[in-house]
C-alpha cells in the first residue's frame, strides 16, 4: 500500500553486507557463477571471497532480487525453492495459491512472499511446512485411491474431513 515512497531515493540499491557490514560492489557474476551466459549482475561483498555474500539483480536493472546471502543461506534457499515449487509442479495447487500459502506461513504480505527474501530460520520453516503439506497431499491422493478401491466395504467410512 505504501509502495510509492520506495522510488524516491533514486540509486540507493547497493546493499550493505549483512554478515560483515562491508559495502558491496556491483559487478558481473562471471568468475563467481560457474557459468554466466545471461551476464547476470551481482552485488558482492567487498570482502569477497573471505566473506562469501552476494545477491543477484533484476535483469537490466541494478535492483537486487531479495536480500544478500552467504553460501549456507543460498543453499537453504535453493532447497526451499525446489521443495516449494513441487506444490504447483505436482498440481496440488496453482502457483498463485502456493505463494498465498507461503505468505500465510511467513506472516508477510503476498508481495513479500519470495524465497529470495528468506532468512535461514524462515527457510527452515518453509522447508518443514512444505514437506508436511506435500506429504499430506501425497497421502490424500493415495487415500482417495484406496477409498475408491474399497468402495462398499465400509472400511474407510470415517475418513471424511
Ligand atoms: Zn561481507
Amino acid at each position: 500500500m505504501k509502495n510509492k515512497k520506495k522510488r524516491k531515493g533514486v540509486i540507493n540499491y547497493a546493499p550493505r553486507c549483512p554478515y560483515c557490514g562491508s559495502t558491496t560492489v556491483y559487478r558481473s557474476a562471471t568468475g563467481i557463477y560457474a557459468d554466466n551466459p545471461d551476464n547476470v549482475m551481482l552485488y558482492v561483498c567487498k570482502r569477497y571471497p573471505v566473506c562469501d555474500a552476494y545477491i543477484r539483480t533484476q535483469k537490466g536493472t541494478a535492483i537486487p532480487i531479495g536480500v544478500m546471502a552467504n553460501g549456507k543461506l543460498r543453499a537453504l534457499r535453493t532447497d526451499a525453492h525446489k521443495l516449494f515449487d513441487q506444490l504447483y509442479l505436482k498440481h496440488y495447487m496453482s502457483k498463485n495459491t502456493a505463494y498465498a500459502w507461503l505468505s500465510s506461513i511467513l506472516g508477510v504480505p503476498y508481495k513479500k512472499a519470495h524465497i529470495g527474501l528468506l532468512s535461514e530460520i524462515q527457510c527452515e520453516l518453509v522447508i518443514r511446512e512444505t514437506k508436511k503439506l506435500l506429504s499430506w497431499h501425497d497421502s490424500h491422493k493415495n487415500n482417495s485411491q484406496r477409498r475408491f478401491k474399497n468402495y462398499g466395504t465400509d472400511a474407510n467410512a470415517d475418513a471424511g474431513c
